[in-house]
Formats: C-alpha cells, sequence, structure tokens
C-alpha cells in the first residue's frame, strides 16, 4: 500500500505530534472536538524528510496525495482552487514537531491571479480588498519561495505613497493597489527571468517546498541548536482555507492568550482589529482594541470567543496561545498552541494549575522549562531599552544574564576601574586563571576564543556573572585596548552589552534590570524535589559559593577545585616558591607556609556545608599556569626567593610543556611530588577533624584524585592520602571517617572502571575532560572550528554542553556498570559542565548515577530537570 503523506484535519488528532507537527495536530484535534477551524489538510513531517532523502525533490507520489487532498478541501468549502466563480485560496504554513517561532515561513492568499482576483472582486464587492490580497499574496510569495527581499516592494509601495501624498498603506485606493500588483509582477520578471506564476497549483507545491527548505534556513538551524531540537524531526507543511478579517466591518481578526504571557495572572489576554488581516495586528501600524471591547460591538461572537478560548485551555490544560478571525460575522479559530511565557509566568501558571485541579503536581513539573530557570536567577536586559538595537557581533552564550559596562581590556584595569565605581565588561582573547580577580570585578566576561568549556565559561556560570565566549567576528589587540568589530573600533572609553543567554552582543549601553523570585518558585521546586530521585550537588570553590549553591538547594559539593584558591594575592607567593622548587626540601619548606590557607579554606567550606557531603579534589592543572609572564613579576619573585632573574627565568621556560592539557597535570603532578598531596590530604583532614569537633557536624570528607587513567597510578596517589590522614586521625585520638575516589575523565579510566573500583570508593564523571579525551579535540581551541562543523551540519550541538550520549555516554555507561560489578555501593555522580544541562541530568537519572553536580546557578535548573527525568521515564 501507498504510504500515507497527507492527512486532511479530520484524520488527524494531538497524539500525532511528531507526524503532523505541533500546528498541524492541534487543528487535527480542534476539528475533533467541534472547534469552528477553517479547514485544509497536513502534509507530514514524514514527507519532508523524505524531500530532503531524495535529493530535495518531492515525489510524483507525494504530489498526487496533495492534489487528492486539495480536491476534499474543494468538497468541504464549496470552492475551487483557481476557480472563478467562487475560488478557494488557501494559506501555507510551517509547523514542526516544536513550535519554533517566527523561525519558518507562511505564504497567504495563495491561489490569486489575474482571474481569480476579479471573481473576487465579483463575490465581495470589496475591490480594495481583493487587490490589497493580490500584493500581499506577490510580496510574500517573492520573498519566501523565491528569495526576492520584501522591502524592494516595500520600496516600491513607499514610491507609490510618495507619489499620491498619502502617509498610510490604507490610504491606497483600490486602483493604487492594482497599479502596484503591475508593478510587483513587473519587478517579478526582472529579477527571475520568467513571469509571476499564475497557475495556483504550481504556486501551491513551490510554496510547499519553501517551507521544507525553511527547515535548514540558517535562522532555524542556530534555533534548533539553542533548543536541542534535532534536525531529523522535519516540519509539516499546513493548507489551509484562507478566511478574511478584512471584508468589512463585520470583519476582524485577532490574537488570544488564556493567562497573562508575561506575568501568568488567571485572565484571558487577547487584542483585535477589525476589518484588518493578521499582520496589521502584528506590524503594529494600527493599535489594536482589548477583548472586552468586542463584548460591546458583537455580543454573542464574545461569548463564543470566550467559551472556545475556556474549552481549549481545559483540553489542553495548559495556558493556550491562539489566532482568531472574524469574517462576515463568524468566528473561526485559525491555531491554538501551548502558549511561551516567561519564567515568572511559567512558575504561577503551573502552580495555579494545580490549585484549580487541573493538573497533577506530576503534571506541572513538566510544564517548566529547566532552562528557563537560569533567566531567574540573572539580570535581564530592560525589554524597552533593547527594543532599539541590533546586536553587533554573536558569540556563544556560555553564561545567561545581561550586563553593561565600559570595555576593559586586562583584568587588572577591570579590577581598578570597578574600584573606582565604574561599571565594566572584561573583554579578552581568552581568560587564564590570573584574570580571576578582574573577571569577579567584571559586570561581564566577553572572549574572543574558547568553547562552552573553557576557562572563562566555567568561571562565569561559577560566578553567576553573565558570559559571552568564542566570539571570532571580534578582533581584540590588547596591547592598544581597541575593539574592532564590523569596521568599527571600539576603545575602552566605549559602552558595550552582552547578553549571555543568547550570545548577542551590542555596542552600546543597554539597561539591565535585576531578577525577581516569587514565592511560586518555592512551591514549584519544592514538589520538584519530592520527586526527584537523582541528588543535585553544585561545584563550588569558596564557602561564599558554597553558601550560595546551598540557597539555591545544593545538597553537597560535588567538585571543589582546589587550584582556585591558589591565585589570591596573599597566596600566589607562596604558590609559585613551591612550584619553582628545586628538590623536595625546598618544595616542602613552600608547601608549609599554603598549609594553613588551605586548611582555612576548608574550614570555611566545612561550616558552610554542615556536615552535607562535600568533595574536594586535590589539584589538577598544569603548574607553569600559576606561573608569572612578566618580566616584573619574574623579578619579583626571584628577589623573594633569594634566586638570579636569568635562573628563575629558565626554570620557568623548563616547565613550559607543547600540549598542557595532555601533559602534567592531575594526579601525575602526586605522583612525581607526592609532598602536594600530602599537604593537601592533611589540610582536608585537619579541617574536617576542626570543624566536626567544634561545631559536631558529621563530615565525612571525600578527597578526590583527578585525571586517573591506571589504577596503579591511582593505587600510588591514594596511599599518600591514606597513610596521612590515618596518621593525622591517629594522633588526635579522633574518629573520622574519609572516603577517597577519583574522576573519571580518561576513557582508559572508564574502559578499566572494575580495576579502578578495588581503590576507588566513588566516581566522578568528569565529562568536560572525558569529551576532550574521547572526542580528541581541545575544550580551549575547539570554539573556533566548531560552528564551522555546524554550519556543515556534522554536529548539530556543543559536546562540551550537552553530553555526547552516543560516545562519551557509552564510557560513563562502561564504568557504571563496571564499577557496580567491583562495588556494588560505589557512590557515583558527574561534576562536569554537562551536570547543568538539562538533557544530560536525564540522561544522567537513565544511567543510574547517584548525583549530578553543577555551578551553584543551574542547582534549581538541575533540580527540575532531574524531576522531569523521573516523571518521564520512571527508572
Ligand atoms: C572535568 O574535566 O569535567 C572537570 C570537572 O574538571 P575540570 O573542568 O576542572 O578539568
Ligand atoms: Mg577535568
Amino acid at each position: 500500500m501507498e504510504k500515507k503523506y497527507v492527512y486532511f484535519f479530520n484524520e488527524g488528532d494531538a497524539s500525532m505530534r511528531n507526524l503532523l507537527g505541533g500546528k498541524g495536530s492541534n487543528l487535527a484535534e480542534m476539528t475533533k472536538i467541534g472547534i469552528p477551524v477553517p479547514q485544509g489538510f497536513i502534509v507530514t513531517t514524514e514527507a519532508c524528510n523524505k524531500y530532503y532523502d531524495d535529493g530535495k525533490t518531492i515525489t510524483d507520489e507525494v504530489t498526487g496525495q496533495i492534489y487528492k487532498q486539495l480536491v476534499e478541501l474543494e468538497k468541504v468549502t464549496g470552492k475551487q482552487f483557481g476557480g472563478l466563480e467562487n475560488p478557494l485560496l488557501v494559506s501555507v504554513r510551517s509547523g514542526a514537531r516544536a513550535s519554533m517561532p517566527g523561525m519558518m515561513d507562511t505564504i497567504l492568499n495563495l491561489g490569486l491571479n489575474d482571474e481569480t482576483v476579479e471573481a473576487m472582486i465579483r463575490l465581495t464587492g470589496n475591490e480594495r480588498f481583493a487587490y490589497d490580497s493580490y500584493r500581499r499574496f506577490i510580496q510574500m510569495f517573492s520573498d519566501v519561495v523565491m528569495e526576492i527581499d520584501k522591502k524592494n516592494f516595500e520600496a516600491l509601495i513607499d514610491k507609490m505613497k510618495e507619489e499620491r501624498g498619502v502617509k498610510l498603506d490604507t490610504d491606497l485606493t483600490a486602483d493604487d493597489l492594482k497599479e502596484l500588483v503591475g508593478q510587483f509582477k513587473e519587478y517579478y520578471k526582472k529579477e527571475k527571468g520568467e513571469d509571476f506564476p499564475s497557475d495556483p497549483k504550481k504556486q501551491l507545491i513551490e510554496s510547499i517546498l519553501a517551507v521544507f527548505r525553511s527547515w535548514d534556513n540558517p535562522r532555524a538551524v542556530v534555533y534548533r541548536r539553542l533548543n536541542d531540537i534535532p534536525a531529523s524531526w522535519g516540519t509539516a507543511v499546513n493548507v489551509q482555507e484562507m478566511v478574511f478579517g478584512n471584508k468589512g466591518e463585520t470583519s476582524g481578526t485577532g490574537v488570544a492568550f488564556s493567562r497573562n504571557p508575561s506575568t501568568g495572572e488567571h485572565k484571558i489576554f487577547a487584542e483585535y482589529l477589525m476589518n484588518a488581516q493578521g499582520e496589521d495586528v502584528v506590524a503594529g501600524i494600527r493599535t489594536p482594541e482589548p477583548i472586552e471591547k468586542l463584548n460591546e460591538e458583537m455580543p454573542e461572537i464574545y461569548k463564543e470567543f470566550m467559551d472556545i478560548v475556556h474549552k481549549l485551555e481545559n483540553h489542553y490544560k495548559d495556558m493556550q496561545d491562539m489566532e482568531f478571525t472574524i469574517e462576515e460575522g463568524k468566528l473561526y479559530f485559525l491555531q491554538t498552541r501551548n502558549g511561551k511565557r516567561t519564567a515568572q509566568a511559567a512558575l504561577k501558571i503551573a502552580v495555579d494549575l494545580v490549585e484549580e485541579k487541573m493538573l497533577t503536581k506530576e503534571e506541572a513539573i513538566l510544564k517548566v522549562e529547566p532552562k528557563q530557570l537560569d533567566t531567574l536567577l540573572h539580570p535581564a536586559f530592560d525589554i524597552k531599552d533593547l527594543e532599539d538595537n541590533t546586536p553587533i557581533a554573536k558569540g556563544l552564550p556560555a553564561s545567561p544574564g545581561a550586563a553593561c559596562g565600559k570595555i576593559t581590556f586586562t583584568a587588572k584595569e577591570a579590577k581598578e576601574r570597578h574600584e573606582k565605581g565604574e561599571k565594566v565588561v572584561l573583554v579578552r582573547l581568552e581568560t587564564s586563571p590570573e584574570d580571576i580577580e578582574g573577571m569577579i570585578a567584571a559586570e561581564g566576561i566577553l572572549t574572543v576564543r574558547g568553547g562552552m568549556t573553557s576557562h572563562a565559561a566555567v568561571v562565569a556560570r561559577g560566578m553567576g556573572t553573565c558570559c559571552v565566549a568564542g566570539c571570532g567576528e571580534l578582533k581584540v589587540d590588547e596591547a592598544k585596548k581597541k575593539l574592532t568589530v564590523g569596521g568599527k573600533v571600539y576603545t575602552g572609553d566605549d559602552y558595550i552589552s552582552i547578553d549571555g543567554s543568547t550570545g548577542n552582543i551590542y555596542g552600546t549601553s543597554i539597561k539591565t534590570v535585576d531578577p525577581e523570585i516569587s514565592g511560586h518558585f518555592e512551591t514549584f521546586m519544592a514538589w520538584a524535589d519530592d520527586v526527584r530521585k537523582l541528588k543535585v550537588r553544585a561545584n563550588a570553590d569558596t564557602p561564599g559559593d558554597a553558601a550560595q549553591a546551598v540557597t539555591f538547594g545544593a545538597e553537597g559539593i560535588g567538585l571543589c577545585r582546589t587550584e582556585h584558591m591558589f591565585f589570591a594575592e596573599d597566596r600566589i607567593a607562596a604558590v609559585r616558591e613551591m612550584i619553582v622548587s628545586k628538590n623536595e626540601v625546598q618544595r616542602r619548606k613552600a608547601l608549609a607556609k599554603i598549609l594553613p590557607m588551605q586548611k582555612e579554606d576548608f574550614v570555611g567550606l566545612y561550616e558552610v556545608m554542615e556536615g552535607k557531603p562535600t568533595t574536594i579534589r586535590l589539584l589538577d592543572p598544569p603548574l607553569h599556569e600559576f606561573l608569572p609572564t612578566h618580566e616584573d613579576e619574574i623579578r619579583a619573585l626571584a628577589k623573594d626567593m633569594e634566586l638570579e632573574y636569568e635562573e628563575l627565568k629558565s626554570t620557568i621556560e623548563s616547565l613550559h610543556e607543547v600540549n598542557p592539557m595532555m601533559g602534567h597535570r592531575g594526579c601525575r603532578l602526586a605522583v612525581s611530588y607526592p609532598e602536594i598531596a600530602e599537604m593537601q590530604a592533611t589540610a582536608i583532614i585537619e579541617a574536617a577533624i576542626e570543624v566536626k569537633e567544634r561545631k559536631g557536624f558529621d563530615i565525612v570528607p571525600e578527597i578526590m584524585i583527578p585525571l586517573v587513567g591506571e589504577i596503579k597510578e591511582l593505587k600510588y596517589v591514594k596511599d599518600i592520602i591514606t597513610t596521612t590522614a590515618d596518621k593525622i586521625i591517629k594522633e588526635k585520638g579522633v574518629e573520622l571517617k574519609y572516603l577517597v575516589g577519583t574522576m573519571i575523565e580518561i576513557p582508559r579510566a572508564a574502559l578499566t572502571a572494575d580495576e579502578i573500583a578495588k581503590e576507588a570508593e566513588f566516581f566522578s564523571f568528569g565529562t568536560n575532560d572525558l569529551t576532550q579525551m574521547t572526542f580528541g579535540f581541545s575544550r580551549d581551541d575547539a570554539g573556533n572550528f566548531l560552528k564551522d562543523y555546524y554550519e556543515k551540519k556534522v554536529y548539530e550541538s556543543d559536546p562540551f554542553a550537552k553530553l555526547d550520549q552516543t560516545g562519551v555516554g557509552q564510557l560513563i555507561e562502561i564504568a557504571t556498570e563496571k564499577g557496580r560489578k567491583t562495588r556494588p555501593d560505589i557512590k557515583l555522580g558527574i561534576c562536569g559542565e554537562h551536570g547543568g544541562d538539562p538533557s544530560s541530568v536525564e540522561f544522567c537519572h537513565n544511567v543510574g548515577l547517584n548525583y549530578v553536580s553543577c555551578s551553584p546557578f543551574r542547582v534549581p535548573l538541575a533540580r527540575l530537570a532531574a524531576a522531569q527525568a523521573q516523571v518521564k521515564n520512571k527508572r
């Protein structure tokens, strides 16, 4: 039997969303429950995929089915497509499984040509309306299908208005519009070298093909990547009978939300315009009326309208966003969908729907997008102020929020200007640990290089500071303090505004507004916490970050990167001294200076965490990252250490590595210099004993060894830790349980996890490094070329942001299974950036990890994603 590629509205329902798209399945469902819907048919998402599979062509099989449904539509409407008596006009709209507002294209009034337009005039007695519809159609068809920019047509309209001495489109007469139609067709012929297609069937097929093509336009591709929509879904195409809101004073059109989409208020929010077409409402040429006015003008229609809105909301059990048209006193609904809403509105609506008994708590949990919660916790641009601005460039949305300030090119300057009370944005080629104080001082951080797990991105997310990373369009000259983009030069006196949620960069000052968290947040998150099985911890390095994480609901610390504490002004000298030491004696001397500070760090952490699990990782990065690069700093250090400048300089040079990310870092440092691990273990254990005794918290330190790939290196480092820890515990005569575990971030560790688990009491998947090592590309450099991969559709998403479940995920599954086989009660978590990405959190739930750990500001998002994973896939 022939496969079915085209469905009439009465052949489908809401359950067929994947095949018919969101809009199509809703039109089918509305038809089924008796809502007045202009009839039509849906070309399926499978037809779209087939179009691509067949090398971007449509087969006779599919066109045949389209023509068959067209005959059906003629029957149902009593009109003829291309007919001269009662012509059928249709709209052609895209409709993917997920709604992608404004991403794809729409064509209205299709079926008009020089003959059918005459019939429309005869039927309506309204020549102006007929020619206005015709010129709109030519314009849309040319723009969407034939890629002739609509600006060219707008220019012809403007010229005509100037010649006639009028201001508004509505001031043009029927004759003017008829003349415009002629001009439009002439322009079309000039551009395309052929006549504007007058055959409605050709118009229809070409338009359907254009919608298929629009699935892959650059806007749609970017939108899909940001919203995790796979290319394989394809879009459906909806062909629907046109009804007209511009047929005179008993016609009109409008949009409606069943609740307020900005605030969530439980009140229908709708606007309409009499004698108008949909685009007039959107274009803002005339001011729409509030729906309450319809009650005065057409009370019966108003009542019917209200009844339908209630019926649709009750039916879909969610806030609906609808379009409606009144044609000569008859009301039609053209579409409905679950309405987009702000994060605040989403929470209020979810809580209200449970209180109104429309939803269960579990159903309500699925109604809020986890990523939306992010926007709740960060400043955003003032919408009014943003309106008049266009971005000058776009980078990666590395850490959400909005920031505005004057440009600074060095961390030092950022700190100084901030201290003088200036708001600054730090603009760098890339950031390094040295920049930390400037990063703290800045309102936002912008980098030219680096991806979603670059230093700038990870640190900014940790601090909750807005960051746009990897914007290669910018030319930054740090020495001359100049930023060039789009031919314009910006200096330290200029403002820049950046949006870390979209990656947009603006060359002006844009106001920001602080977030407001409502009571609904607490109520809703409590429901999520009741449901979820996966624990949520935070990556936090300082007591301040840890406290922030706990307020956001973190149940522990999954990763404390101890090296982040080493850059503070009062300790960097001792750290540098330790690194350039010539022998163990010198190194121990320097480590002795660091020990009390490191212990103080952990005391602070344990106090904040009050006995919640806290994983502290031993030193991880390549040591040379801590060393000075400028001559004056090297001279100062040489003086402190009583060394010759040249000697120190050559020691520093000897520490240089060609590929430091795969060099002397992680547990390899402890293998070479066991005294470093000894000092850190001492600090961790002594701090735990002190806080436990003083405050009575039940502290079980979790000591984590990074970058392990071989059981023997793990054992070597573990022995240092246990010898040190056991000695202290014995000397102090106290009881203290502690755990020693490892990061799994080298593929070899994942593959040999059964062996590794003999020594490791817990695993934490470091998916930043694991992704880097599995793909074999650098997390710092990949940003530069991954954009080519998206463009060429080799990858759909950034594997450093969204876990690659097929490859990296497989390693996690293998390690989970092997680890549990050796040690059934082994504790498993993830602490790479993926721990704060909703789809990756769902994966972690399904694999059966015990917890995810992410930056403090993402903790609420992870709590919700974990709850949704439980509701969707009870494990
Ligand atoms: C990781 O590799 O995933 C990780 C958490 O460690 P880092 O980002 O510090 O290398
Ligand atoms: Mg790592």
